[in-house]
C-alpha cells in the first residue's frame, strides 16, 4: 500500500534523477513524498524498452506508475497539430469513470511538461471531443468502443502512438471488449509498446497478453496474494427479509463513513437507492444505465463529500478511485474472488483506513466463506449491529460531542443565550431540547435479530475484542439450527418474554409463582430448551411459563399460579432422562 508518513524513514523527495525534472515537480507540488512499490518497480532502467504486465492490488497507485512508464513515449517533442490527433500514447480504459480518473491524475502529472491529456468516453459529446482532440493531446484516454470509433472516423490517428496501455485488462476481457481492443490494436504502428495492467492476471488476461505482446516482462508492485492490511473485512448475516433492516443499521453504526454499496443490478441499485432515500439518507446510485451527466454529478458528489452513500453496480464502480470511502457493503457474494478484491478495493485506499463488509444470507455463508479464501483475505463474522448497540453508540457520541471543548471563539450572541438559559434556570430543559431535535432528525435504527453461525456462538471468547463485546449471549430458540439469534433486542428478558404478561388487563392479569430450576447456561440451558423440558416434566403448556431467566448455573422460572401446584407435585421427583435436574419452588 501507499506509505504512511514513517518518521523514521527519509523522504525520497527527489525524484528528478529517475523522472526527470518536470515529472519531479509535478509529484512534489501535489505533495507526494514517496512512491508506492509498484512506481518504484517501473522506474527499473532494466524494464525500458519491454512490454509491461503490471499487477498490483487495488488503491496501490498503478495509474502513477503507467503515467511515468509513458515518459518514455515523449523521447522525441509533440509533433505539431494537424489534420487528425496524433497522439504519442493511448490508455484504454473499461469505463467512463475510470478513464475521466486516468485523465485526472495524468493531466497533473504531465502538466510541467505541457503535454495534454484527453478523454474520450461513450456518452460524451463527439463536439466537444473532436475540440479537444485538435488541441493536439499528447495522450489520449478512451473506452473500447469510443476510441475505435474515433479511429475510424479519422478524427483520431494511430499512426505515431509510441506505447499504448490496456487498464483494467481483466475487467475490459469480461466486459467482452476483446474484438474493439483488438481491432485498435491493429491500427498502431509495429514496434509500439504495449502494456497491460490489472490487479489479477488470470488465465484469460494472460492469453490476450501473449498474443498482443512481444518480449513481455512481468512488474509486480504489492504482491497479489498479500492482504491490504488497510482493510478489514467482515461478514454479516441476515434474513433475506431483513436485508434492508440490516443495510440501515449497518449504515448508522459509521454514521460519518462515506459508503460504497454494491449491488447486482441496475434495478437494484436504483430500489435501494430510493428506499435509503425514504429512510433519510442522503443516498446516490450510479449504473450504467444512468445518463453520463447523471453519473458524473452522482461521483463528483462523492468525491466533494456532499454524497454519504453511493449505491453501484460492478461495472459501474470498477476501478472508481475516491479516497475518502471508508465503507464498501457488499449485498450480494460474488462469484469470482477478482470482483470481490476489485469491489473491496474500492476503500483502503492510499494508505486510509477501510471496512469492506459482505451483507449476505446465512444460505450463503459457505459460498462466502470459500470465496474469501479464494481471495485470499481474513475475515470475521459478526452480528448485524442491534438497534440497541446503535442507539448506545449515538448517545455516547451525543455526549462526546456536546461535551468536547470549544475550539473556536464562540460569538458574544451565543454567550448571551447561555447566559440567559442558566439563569433562568433553563439549562437542562435547553439540553433536552437539543437532544430531542438531534434524535428526530437521525434515521431510527431497525429492530433485527442479530445471526450467527453456530460455531461462533460456541466460542464467542476466543475471537477478537470486538466480537467479544458484541458476543451472542443467551441463544435463544434457534429454529434455523445454524443460525442462532443473539437474544439482545428479541429475546425474552425477564418479565418481557411472555407477551401475555403485556398487553393485558388488569382483571385478566395472570398470577405467577417463581420455580428455581438447577440448570443453567453452563449445563446447556436455553430458554427454549427450559420451556419444553418444563412442559414434559411438569404437565403444563408453554402458555403457562412466564418469564424464564437463564443464569450460569441456574435458571429461574414463572409458571402460572393456576397450574402451579400440579407442576410442584409432577417436577418434585427425579427425572429419568435429567436426574440431576431439580425444579423446586423458589
Ligand atoms: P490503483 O489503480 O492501483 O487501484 P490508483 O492509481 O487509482 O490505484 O491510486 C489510488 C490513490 O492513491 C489515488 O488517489 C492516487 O492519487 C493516490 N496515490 C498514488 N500514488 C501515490 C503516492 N506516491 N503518494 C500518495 N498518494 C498516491
Ligand atoms: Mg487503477
Amino acid at each position: 500500500m501507499i506509505p504512511q508518513p514513517d518518521p523514521s524513514a527519509t523522504p525520497e523527495t527527489d525524484f528528478s534523477e529517475l523522472l526527470g525534472a518536470p515529472l519531479a515537480s509535478a509529484l512534489s507540488a501535489k505533495g507526494y513524498t514517496t512512491l508506492t512499490p509498484i512506481q518504484k518497480s517501473v522506474l527499473d532502467p532494466a524494464l525500458d524498452g519491454r512490454d509491461l504486465r503490471m499487477s498490483s492490488q487495488t488503491g496501490s497507485g498503478k495509474t502513477l506508475a503507467v503515467g511515468f512508464v509513458l515518459r518514455h513515449a515523449f523521447a522525441e517533442p509533440m509533433p505539431r497539430g494537424g489534420q487528425a490527433s496524433q497522439p504519442r500514447a493511448l490508455v484504454i480504459a473499461p469505463t467512463r469513470e475510470l478513464a475521466k480518473q486516468v485523465e485526472a491524475e495524468l493531466g497533473w502529472l504531465y502538466a510541467p511538461l505541457k503535454i495534454r491529456v484527453v478523454a474520450l468516453t461513450g456518452g460524451a459529446s463527439y463536439r466537444d471531443e473532436h475540440r479537444a482532440l485538435a488541441q493536439n493531446p499528447g495522450i489520449v484516454v478512451g473506452t473500447p468502443g469510443r476510441l475505435l470509433d474515433h479511429l475510424n472516423r479519422g478524427s483520431l490517428n494511430g499512426s505515431l502512438v509510441e506505447t499504448v496501455v490496456l487498464d483494467e485488462a481483466d475487467r475490459m476481457l469480461d466486459l467482452g471488449f476483446k474484438e474493439e481492443l483488438e481491432s485498435i490494436l491493429a491500427t498502431l504502428p509495429e514496434g509500439h509498446r504495449t502494456h497491460l495492467v490489472s490487479a489479477t492476471f488470470d488465465r484469460q488476461v494472460a492469453a490476450l497478453a501473449d498474443r498482443v505482446q512481444s518480449n513481455a516482462t512481468t512488474v509486480q508492485g504489492t504482491p497479489l496474494g498479500v492482504a491490504n492490511d488497510d482493510i478489514d473485512h467482515v461478514v454479516y448475516l441476515a434474513h433475506p427479509q431483513q436485508r434492508i433492516d440490516a443495510l440501515i443499521n449497518l449504515l448508522l453504526m459509521q454514521p460519518d463513513a462515506q459508503t460504497l454499496i454494491f449491488a447486482r443490478t441496475r434495478a437494484e441499485v436504483s430500489e435501494i437507492t430510493e428506499e435509503l432515500r425514504n429512510q433519510g439518507f442522503n443516498a446516490d446510485s450510479l449504473s450504467g444505465e444512468m445518463p453520463q451527466d447523471a453519473r458524473n454529478r452522482a461521483l463528483a458528489g462523492m468525491r466533494r463529500g456532499a454524497t454519504r452513500v453511493l449505491v453501484a453496480t460492478d461495472v459501474a464502480a470498477r476501478g472508481i478511485d475516491v479516497p475518502a470511502i471508508a465503507f464498501v457493503i457488499q449485498l450480494d457474494t460474488p462469484n469470482d474472488p477478482d470482483t470481490y478484491t476489485h469491489r473491496s478495493g474500492r476503500t483502503g485506499r492510499a494508505g486510509r483506513k477501510g471496512t469492506s463488509a459482505l451483507l449476505i444470507p446465512p444460505a450463503a455463508l459457505n459460498r462466502t466463506k470459500s470465496l474469501l479464501a479464494r481471495a485470499r483475505v481474513r475475515h470475521r463474522i459478526e452480528p448485524v449491529p442491534t438497534a440497541e448497540a446503535i442507539r448506545a453508540a449515538d448517545d455516547q457520541r451525543a455526549l462526546a460531542e456536546l461535551s468536547r471543548e470549544l475550539d473556536a471563539e464562540v460569538p458574544e450572541r451565543i454567550r448571551e443565550q447561555v447566559r440567559k438559559l442558566i439563569e433562568a434556570g433553563a439549562a437542562e430543559r435547553a439540553l433536552t431540547h437539543l437532544l430531542l431535535e438531534s434524535q428526530n432528525a437521525s434515521v431510527e435504527p431497525r429492530q433485527i435479530q442479530p445471526l450467527l453461525p453456530q460455531q461462533e456462538r460456541k466460542r464467542p471468547f476466543q475471537s477478537a475484542p470486538r466480537q467479544r463485546e458484541l458476543a451472542p449471549q443467551r441463544g435463544f430458540a434457534p429454529r434455523d439450527r445454524d443460525f442462532a439469534p443473539r437474544d439482545r433486542d428479541f429475546a425474552p428478558r425477564d418479565r418481557d418474554f411472555t407477551p401475555r404478561n403485556r398487553d393485558v388487563a388488569p382483571s385478566d392479569r395472570v398470577d405467577w409463582v417463581p420455580f428455581h430450576v438447577s440448570w443453567g447456561e453452563e449445563h446447556g440451558a436455553d430458554a427454549r430448551r427450559l420451556v419444553a423440558m418444563l412442559c414434559r416434566r411438569g404437565g403444563i403448556r408453554s402458555s403457562d411459563i412466564g418469564a424464564i431467566r437463564v443464569s450460569r448455573k441456574f435458571s429461574s422460572v414463572e409458571v402460572a399460579a393456576r397450574v402451579s401446584e400440579g407442576f410442584r407435585h409432577a417436577t418434585r421427583t427425579p427425572d429419568r432422562r435429567d436426574p440431576n435436574v431439580s425444579i423446586i419452588p423458589a
